[in-house]
């Protein structure tokens, strides 16, 4: 294994093979990524719906997707792969009054951003969708540039071109310690020997508080267990059928393999790591999906599993340096939207690292100083 490296990134899920590939891309090459499972991608990343969406209710993330959905875009042709992204849109419903005023008002800070987004009238929805009961919803919100997006063939994608322009990827290379002199990183202890280095990027998902112990960093991450069923292929459901998102429930589902593929409006647990179905929370999902799309009645389940979200206090990530640590970055706590969110964090990093400062987008509202100042936290309302 490598001894020195110029950037060590902890953690090959979406995020940190995503900023492997930015940072070689802009010409750093010598990056190692360390992963302690036998292959990249197989946490939080391969849990995910590959949902892939713009409207939010803070502005930096609206900013952060926009920027992503355009790498998102042009994808196929940069990694020179099969098309994988489905921009099918995203079709918020609402039920209540306050819904559909908070909705308004995101629309406008969404629309003042440059983002095309629609507020449709029940009937407009069930002329979009037949098969969805509007009996008692008042509203809907469509932006059809949002949608999803195959997740192994996006970090395949990432993987391989990071790799063809030099980053070492090392699996099953678990990190046990980072070695903190003076204030500043300088080396990282793994399994299999040390790597002399001076900066780390946290990219480990829902251990990245763990990680950020072994710099002596309190990070405010917290893991949370979330779940996604896939029915058996059914007939009606339309190929063009995009994420639907019922708000009051926070039921979700969109076309899997024919079928369905539905996740939230799950019971509130506390935190942990564990990521075991909890096949009775499939019943109360159901019961959700079945008021809003009645044919789910006639589904059959072929198959789930759970994974974990990194929850911050404000549901926003922690992006950039910390005070604490010369040299010790993250790239963490994406409550529920880090695939998404990973192609435009990925050119984040790499400017940081590289430049000095993240230059697309200003992250300074996503530092981990926000959380020393009430004021300057604006948490994220449209949180599935
Ligand atoms: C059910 C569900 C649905 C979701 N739906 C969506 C969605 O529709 N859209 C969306 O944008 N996001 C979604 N997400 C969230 C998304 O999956 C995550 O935000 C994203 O995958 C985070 O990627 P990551 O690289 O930060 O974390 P991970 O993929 O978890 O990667 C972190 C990696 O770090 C490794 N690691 C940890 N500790 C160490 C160590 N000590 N040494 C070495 N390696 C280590 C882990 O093995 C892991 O591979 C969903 C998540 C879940 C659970």
């Amino acid at each position: 294994m490598i001894k020195v490296s110029d950037v060590v990134i902890i953690g090959g899920g979406i995020v940190g093979i995503s900023i492997a590939y930015h940072l070689a891309k802009k010409g750093c090459s010598n990056v190692v990524v360390l992963e302690k499972e036998p292959l990249i991608g197989t946490g939080s990343t391969s849990k995910g719906a590959g949902g892939i969406r713009q409207q939010f209710s803070a502005e930096i993330n609206i900013r952060l997707s926009m920027e992503s959905v355009k790498i998102f875009e042009r994808f196929a042709d940069e990694m020179g792969c099969k098309d994988v992204f489905y921009q099918n849109g995203y079709l918020f419903l609402l039920s209540t009054e306050e819904e559909v005023a908070s909705f308004k008002k995101n629309v406008v800070l969404q629309k003042g951003l440059g983002l095309k987004v629609d507020i449709l009238s029940p009937d407009e929805v069930r002329s979009m969708i037949s098969f969805i009961n509007t009996d008692d919803l008042l509203g809907a919100t469509f932006c059809g540039t949002d949608g999803y997006a195959d997740i192994d063939g996006v970090i395949q994608g990432f993987a391989r071109e990071a790799k063809r322009l030099g980053v070492d990827i090392y699996l099953q290379t678990e990190v046990e310690g980072i070695e903190v002199e003076r204030g500043r990183v300088s080396s990282v202890k793994t399994r299999r020997g040390d790597i002399e280095t001076h900066t780390v990027v946290n990219a480990a998902g829902p251990y990245s508080a763990i990680i950020g112990k072994m710099a002596g960093i309190d990070l405010p991450i917290k893991p949370f267990r979330r779940q996604i069923f896939v029915t058996e292929p059914m007939s009606f459901i339309p190929d063009s059928m995009p994420m639907v998102i019922d708000f009051h429930t926070k039921f979700y589902c969109r076309k899997e393999s024919g079928g369905l593929l539905m996740g939230g409006g799950e019971k509130k647990e506390p935190s942990s790591f564990d990521t075991n179905v909890d096949w009775d929370s499939l019943e109360i999902l159901v019961e959700k999906g079945i008021h809003r799309i009645p044919t789910i009645k006639e589904a059959k389940i072929k198959k789930g599993w759970a994974g974990l979200y990194s929850i911050t206090p404000d549901f926003n990530p922690i992006l950039g340096r910390v005070p604490q640590v010369e040299g010790f970055i993250c790239a963490i706590g994406f409550s529920g939207h880090g695939f998404m969110h990973s192609p435009i964090v990925g050119k984040l990093i790499s400017e940081l690292i590289i430049d000095g400062e993240a230059s697309t987008i200003d992250i300074s509202p996503l530092s981990i100083n926000r959380f020393k100042d009430k004021n300057k936290i604006i948490p994220e309302q449209n949180v599935i």
